[in-house]
């Protein structure tokens, strides 16, 4: 008995340590929803029913580029009672949380991106589809003065594409 709890210790001594990847993993790590509710938490925002449901469809299934009406879409699509002005405000919300990108494509089209570190876009005209660009493959050569009494938050590039004729 002793001899094997012996081996046990020194087998055990001999494995290597599971070290997690971040701080805060715990036995619920890997449920996606929990992550989810810690996530928003984490942000600073309770995790309502409506913003799970909603950070669900934006964030499960990869970096996305998304309008409100498409969230809304989505969220009726899946039975999810929730109405358009309640997908805008947490669209916003989760924006001013840090969860979301916001970009401005035009005058009338806002894309929510999922992907919040710093990168450009190409715009495919005919479909409004967004596409990623890796920050190091834009070099932004010259940029005007800020405007007196401001600074310049970001500069962001949105390359249009369409189709060659
Ligand atoms: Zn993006």
């Amino acid at each position: 008995m002793t001899r094997v709890s012996a081996d046990l210790k020194s087998i055990a001594r001999a494995l290597p340590v599971a070290t997690s990847p971040k701080p805060g993993n715990d036995a619920l790590a890997g449920c996606p929803v929990h992550e989810l509710r810690a996530k928003l938490r984490r942000s600073g925002l309770r995790p309502t029913r409506q913003r799970v449901a909603l950070g669900w469809l934006l964030f499960a299934k990869g970096d996305r580029h998304i309008t409100a009406e498409r969230l809304y879409e989505e969220a009726t699509g899946s039975r999810v009672a929730i109405s358009l002005a309640t997908v805008y405000n947490t669209l916003h919300q989760f924006t001013q949380a840090g969860l979301l990108r916001e970009i401005a494509v035009d005058g009338s089209k806002t894309y929510f991106d999922t992907n919040t570190t710093k990168h450009h876009h190409f715009l495919i005209e005919d479909t409004n589809q967004l596409v990623d660009i890796p920050d190091d493959l834009v070099e932004i050569l010259r940029v005007p003065q800020a405007l007196d009494g401001m600074e310049i938050a970001s500069v962001d590039v949105v390359v249009r594409l369409r189709r060659k004729a």
